[in-house]
């Protein structure tokens, strides 16, 4: 078990600080004009913890482009729906590879490597497109389930620039199309895989939407259950092996924690039976990950004794 600090607040407000005063490094997401416009200097912390607390510091309450962090709701919907059979379509190995690559996906034969990379997560969109007779509004009302507030939405400029530069994640979903693992229209599962990366969330709405993966499967607060424990572990494990770009293996062994990033800055690390951090901050690292997140999360992993290994 982690130590539990006697003022965690206290701790996030110092690691915050340190991090603030980071020399400038890194670059903001520039793929898209409306990531590029967010403002560098954001940064925030927050910890959803199992017995229901949500502790914060900094611009934690602050909503940012949660990206390929969406990846985990859209896996943890699907796992729900299809049950294992969906492990047929997508495998769970680290990719090596650049998250959206498509050499990978032409030498074996369609199946993506896990469902953290792009192709990944179009084979779950596709599953969800199929699945649900609104899956976008499935989507957003399962965040909102999970953060337990209606006030999460997407950011509408971002999903309209996402389908105008989204040839890449196009050529990715068309190569499956032909390898027979898509079923339904092209433009109608990266309709949904845009979307669901458009949502907007907070630190504290995302570290509390997750809590459910600390937890065993079970929502902390509405008791609900969200996976099942199995599902649970699985989607750690996966996030352990694949969540975080190129640079997991060396998250594994800095940090020791499940833990997913996206390219708007924020990253979520799952702690097993404590709770789950959200750290944002835009400035990228050359793999893709946020600076000064990593920085946050890399510093309370060491001071509380967090690593799962
Ligand atoms: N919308 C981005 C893409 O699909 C997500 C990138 C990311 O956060 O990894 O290229």
């Amino acid at each position: 078990t982690p130590k539990q600090p006697s003022n965690l607040s206290l701790l996030l407000q110092s690691i915050l600080e340190e991090a603030r005063q980071l020399p400038e490094a890194g670059k903001v997401a520039d793929y898209i004009p409306a990531l590029a416009a967010v403002d560098a200097d954001y940064a925030g912390i927050a910890v959803a913890t199992i017995d229901g607390q949500v502790h914060w510091a900094g611009d934690a309450e602050q909503c940012f482009s949660i990206q390929s962090v969406s990846k985990i709701f859209g896996l943890v919907q699907a796992m729900n729906r299809l049950g294992d059979s969906m492990w047929e379509r997508v495998h769970m190995e680290p990719s090596g590879q650049s998250f959206n690559s498509i050499v990978q996906l032409e030498w074996e034969h369609g199946i993506p490597r896990n469902p953290f990379i792009n192709a990944g997560a179009i084979v779950v969109s596709d599953m969800l497109v199929s699945h649900y007779s609104a899956s976008k509004a499935a989507a957003l009302s399962f965040i909102r389930r999970l953060a337990m507030t209606e006030q999460i939405w997407i950011n509408e400029e971002v999903f309209q620039s996402e389908k105008e530069h989204g040839n890449r994640n196009a050529a990715l979903a068309y190569l499956m199309k032909g390898f027979g693992n898509i079923v339904a229209e092209v433009p109608d599962v990266l309709d949904h895989y845009f979307y669901q990366c458009s949502v907007e969330m907070s630190c504290k709405q995302l570290a509390l939407s997750l809590v459910f993966l600390a937890n065993r499967g079970v929502h902390p607060l509405t008791e609900e259950t969200i996976c099942s424990r199995r599902d649970a572990h699985r989607v750690n494990a996966i996030l352990s092996t694949s969540g975080m770009y190129d640079q997991s293996g060396e998250f594994a062994f800095t940090v020791g924690l499940p833990a997913k990033s996206g390219v708007g800055g924020g990253i979520a690390a799952v702690v097993p039976n404590y709770g789950v951090i959200a750290a944002w901050s835009p400035k990228l690292n050359s793999f893709g990950n946020s600076c000064r997140g990593m920085h946050m999360i890399t510093r309370l992993a060491a001071q509380l004794g967090l690593s799962v290994y």
